[in-house]
């Protein structure tokens, strides 16, 4: 069933009032897909009364009124990511499009949707709590480098003049706050929070404030290192940073969820659809994507430095369990117009199904280590078997064409895995690539895969060395396309030229997709875009901030005498 969206839905199911008003920069597309839809699915399992309002208008009460006051919270999220990226393009050109408004143009979600849609609901609304969620509340909640105003940004609470963060993946904490505000208990201690607050707890970490951020590097370095490094949910403690007189405290993040949790999540009742009230605005191109797809994994070990999904979501992978996978794709192949294709059987990295570190799971991620950089741990068992038994039963089940891989995968891994590696990739390019397999190396010189946590060249290489045996063995004419990073920190334009020369002459493409680097909040990258500094040693490192030389760097590939021809 849809979440409430409007007061006769309200009405049919009996409801004079809601609990939890949720908020949300992207429009209402019901599914799991939607972190705003699995939270108001969640609570409402759990017996709160929920409602939604996707994208309302910020100039006036018409949307933001619509469904009253809640009870108990306002849950505020820009959206499935930061409303700046989802706005502006990494030249810091307006988007015109969007994928997740109805219409496909890009006039619903306002800049720093957390901040517009908080003063909102406190200029109609005053009195309830209310609480920010999701991808831009969460990295936004210490001091962060905001790259739109080329400066940094205190907490997002204190801007917003929200209440609480939940941060991350966010059930857990989402329930147990619904649950005291309900029976009026202290919430303070609830795991995986962000509130302000004039003392520090007992036992909390200390981070250099504010005021030291602004003022020194070497505070802004040291304060990002105690934030990115107690994030783990079995060894992280609370930490606290000053801003001005009061401190913003953030408690230890909440417990991994376990397969099962991830089973009855994915598993809830989502319509897998638009809701009506915002459908009859236009088509939503995100549901294209979305409608036939499964999610089957959270978590992500890889540790991309430009990427916040191990911040986000943790460095613990969950797996969900085949059945419960299995009974989703049954659901979505009975649907009345299912057209035989599924579009993705993945999640952060497709190919971490199944597959963690025993030693993680006892006694938490290690601090001074990373799973899968320079070259894949030891301790990681690395094993494809279990996926690949998992895509070939959804292959073979009634009703299903093909199955696709939309998700990303790690080549570094197939490498690794010396017993079923080279069985997957058959398996791949067998039956679930459609001509060409997308892979993101990033990069290929080593000066700048560091600064970016990627394996080296010559992994990649020996990849495409058996993605292309295996091909030949197949009969099969496909091939590979490479994501690839232009003016990344500890990026020159000599690193692109040998990049251009290097797809030329060894990988024998011409790349057509060269993104620009985004410093996006809180990621390593984004550290080390600002301080020109490597964050590991704080040596100096060249960080390209000019927009004209960013352009340079991507049409050195894209413009390559050998792309002109
Ligand atoms: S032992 Fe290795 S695989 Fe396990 S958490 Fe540490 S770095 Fe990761």
């Amino acid at each position: 069933m849809f979440i409430p969206a409007t007061p006769k839905e309200m009405k049919e199911l009996g409801w004079d009032s809601l609990d939890i008003i949720i908020v949300s920069g992207d429009t209402y597309i019901d599914s799991s897909y939607n972190g705003a839809a699995i939270i108001g699915h969640w609570l409402m399992k759990h017996g709160f009364k929920v409602g939604m309002i996707a994208q309302p208008r910020i100039d006036s009460d018409e949307d933001i009124g619509r469904l009253g006051e809640p009870d108990l919270f306002w849950s505020v999220t820009a959206g499935c990511v930061d409303s700046m990226v989802a706005n502006y393009t990494p030249t810091n050109k307006f988007r015109k499009d969007d994928d997740f408004t109805p219409g496909g143009v890009n006039d619903r979600r306002p800049d720093r949707a957390c901040i517009a849609y908080t003063n909102l609901i406190k200029k109609y609304h005053k009195g309830k709590p209310i609480v920010l969620g999701g991808v831009e509340a969460s990295l936004r909640r210490f001091v962060h480098y905001d790259f739109w105003s080329d400066k940094l940004r205190r907490s997002i609470l204190l801007d917003s003049k929200a209440d609480i963060i939940t941060y991350g993946m966010a059930e857990l904490s989402n329930l147990r706050l619904a649950q005291h505000m309900r029976n009026g208990l202290d919430w303070r201690d609830i795991r995986g929070i962000c509130y302000m607050s004039n003392e520090i707890p007992d036992g909390f970490f200390e981070a250099p404030s504010y005021e030291d951020c602004i003022a020194s590097n070497d505070s802004f370095i040291r304060a990002f290192k105690l934030f990115y490094r107690n994030n783990d949910p079995i060894t992280a403690k609370g930490v606290a940073q000053g801003h001005g007189n009061r401190f913003l405290i953030q408690n230890s993040p909440s417990e991994t969820l376990s397969s099962e949790q991830l089973d009855e999540i994915y598993e809830m009742d989502f319509e897998n659809a638009v809701h009506p009230f915002y459908l009859k605005d236009g088509q939503v191109k995100a549901m294209e994507t979305i409608r036939n797809s499964v999610t089957i994994l959270r978590g992500c070990y890889g540790e991309c430095n430009f990427c916040a999904i191990a911040l986000m979501q943790g460095r613990t992978v969950t797996s969900r369990s085949e059945d419960s996978i299995i009974r989703e794709v049954k659901r979505i192949s009975s649907k009345k117009g299912f057209n035989g294709y599924i579009n993705d059987v993945g999640g952060p990295t497709a190919n971490m199904y199944g597959i963690e570190c025993p030693k993680k799971l006892r006694s938490g991620a290690c601090q001074n280590k990373r799973c899968l950089y320079p070259s894949p741990c030891k301790e990681l068992p690395i094993d494809h078997s279990r996926y690949e038994v998992l895509l070939d039963k959804i292959r073979k089940m009634p009703g299903i064409k093909k199955v696709s891989i939309a998700s990303g995968i790690r080549y570094d891994m197939i490498v690794a895995d010396k017993v079923h590696g080279d069985d997957f990739l058959r398996h791949l390019c067998e039956h679930h690539i459609s001509g060409q397999m997308k892979i993101a190396p990033e990069h290929v010189c080593d000066d700048v895969l560091r600064y970016m946590g990627k394996p080296g060249r010559n992994i990649l290489l020996e990849f495409k060395r058996r993605f292309d045996r295996i091909n030949d063995e197949l009969g099969k004419d496909q091939f590979l396309t490479y994501y690839l990073i232009a003016a990344h920190p500890g990026c020159h334009e000599r690193h692109m030229e040998e990049l251009s020369s290097f797809c030329r002459n060894y990988l024998k493409t011409n790349p057509e997709q060269v993104q620009i680097f985004t410093p996006t909040p809180s990621t390593i990258s984004t550290l080390m875009y600002h301080t020109r500094r490597n964050w590991e040693n704080t040596n100096n490192i060249k960080a390209e901030h000019s927009m004209q030389m960013k352009q340079k760097q991507k049409d050195i590939v894209l413009n390559s005498p050998h792309q002109r021809r």
